[in-house]
């Protein structure tokens, strides 16, 4: 019998053996091509010797070291490294061991700057019900995943969620997509108007929403609006680039395509890239200038703050992002892999939709193509086809929708970027293989 807390009580997946370039295998060797590294996360795929040398360097010198008393090199180095890869304004950086972390930090952040400012009843938070931000309370209360607050919902703070930016579903015919953005912007405004904008903190959006819908940009323009309003209404802008930020898009930060700068930023994933768990909250320097000329001490905290060895594993992962050129494949590969599934699966009778930026795409199923009909929620066609691409060697990211009711099950790939082309034909034909053997 295992002791180990699995996701699902009543089995226990098969046990990983090691991973090489863009495969994982179990111990009976059995090879699996990961098409979403992970959950968005194995952007450099697995067994990255530079990686692994830089955290066994730091493993010998120093692997852990607590902020309560030290800072590091690597963390200093990290900071630095990422201010000057970051959209302007961004000047400081909170490095933390994950994604609710940052958004958590986040969320306490704005609401810290606030009182230090003097204005202690900005509290609200806006949010968009197509969301996902983490699964500690605070960031849970935020995302909108109606399945994942569902059980919690009487612990959770109150959020007020807008609607997405979800064009496949949400434009009307007819309606350009300017004009789609524009609407959304209204509802914006309407609803910092309903709360009061000087009760208003923040508004937190994913710039490209993963995990709850699979690979949702926005239309253009539609960032650059909530920016002007934000700023109007003297308002936070926190974009929560966990699943989308380092490069996963095709530039280092999601929003950059999106033209805007946030004033924080969450990261994570691919930051650590999987070989180590990290994430960062990245804030402007008018956000850290209320506090270090305030308190001068944010008041908040995590053990693992700044490690020493997870910073210097982002660091090696930014080397070969950056330094490596790595990013620089997402655009073409992305390009590539976005048209081998829409030639594909283009036409097949339940993909409604094909989207995404970069190396992060996904598609969308529907029971009927003109009228975008949902799949029955009961045939459980999300799990099936993980299972069936698993059988086929393929790990992908399908989900079932649970915003608004309205969208169905989707299909989220977000593979390394080292993919190479013979790799794009293979997991689009394994994923052809599980989606006939789920949907005939
Ligand atoms: N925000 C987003 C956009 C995410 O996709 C996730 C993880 N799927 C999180 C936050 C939470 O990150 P973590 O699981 O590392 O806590």
């Amino acid at each position: 019998m295992s002791h180990i807390f699995p996701r699902h009580t009543k089995s226990l997946p098969p046990m990983v053996s090691h991973g090489e370039g863009a495969y994982l295998y179990d111990c009976d060797g059995k090879a699996y091509l990961d098409g979403s590294g992970g959950a968005a996360v194995s952007c450099l795929g697995h067994s990255d010797s530079k990686v692994v040398a830089a955290m066994q360097a730091q493993l010998g010198q120093v692997a852990f070291a607590h902020t309560g008393f030290f800072t590091s090199e690597p963390a200093e180095r990290l900071a630095d490294r990422l201010i000057s890869l970051a959209p302007e304004g961004l000047d400081r950086v909170y490095v933390v061991a994950g994604g609710s972390e940052a958004m958590e930090s986040a969320l306490k952040l704005a609401r810290q700057y606030y009182l230090e400012k003097g204005e202690p009843k900005r509290r609200h938070i806006i949010a968009r019900r197509q969301s996902y931000h983490g699964n500690t309370l605070g960031a849970l209360a935020t995302g909108g995943n109606i399945w994942r607050r569902e059980p919690f919902a009487p612990l959770l703070i109150d959020v007020h969620h807008v609607s997405p930016c979800y064009a496949y579903r949400g434009k009307h015919p007819g309606e350009t997509e300017e004009q789609y953005g524009e609407r959304l912007a209204l509802e914006i405004e309407e609803k910092i108007a309903e709360l009061g904008a000087e009760n208003v903190m923040a508004f937190v959006a994913e710039p490209v929403v993963g995990a709850t819908a699979g690979a949702v940009p926005s239309v253009p323009g539609y960032f650059r609006r909530i920016r002007e309003i934000c700023d109007a209404n003297g308002i936070l802008l926190i974009l929560d680039e966990v699943m989308c930020g380092m490069g996963r898009t095709g530039t280092l930060f999601a929003c950059e395509q999106d033209g805007v700068a946030p004033d924080i930023c969450a990261i994570a994933k691919g930051l650590g890239a999987g070989y180590a768990p990290i994430g960062a909250m990245l804030c402007s320097a008018e956000i850290y200038a209320a506090i270090e000329n305030g308190s001068g001490f944010f008041q908040h905290g995590h053990t693992y703050l700044g490690h020493p060895t997870s910073c210097a594993g982002a660091n090696a992962v930014l080397d070969r992002l950056v330094d490596d050129k790595l990013v620089e494949r997402v655009a073409p590969v992305g390009a590539m892999l976005r048209g081998a599934l829409e030639e594909r699966f283009g036409q097949h009778a339940n993909v409604g939709d094909i989207r995404g930026r970069g190396l992060f795409l996904g598609i969308e199923l529907v029971s009927d193509r003109d009228t975008k009909a949902p799949l029955d929620p009961s045939r459980g066609v999300a799990g099936k086809l993980k299972k069936a691409a698993f059988a086929e060697g393929l790990i992908c990211y399908p989900m079932s929708g649970t915003i608004d009711g309205a969208n169905g099950d989707h299909i989220l790939l977000a593979p390394p970027f080292i993919l190479s082309d013979d790799q794009v034909g293979e997991l689009v034909d394994k994923l052809e293989a599980a989606m006939k053997t789920v949907l005939g």
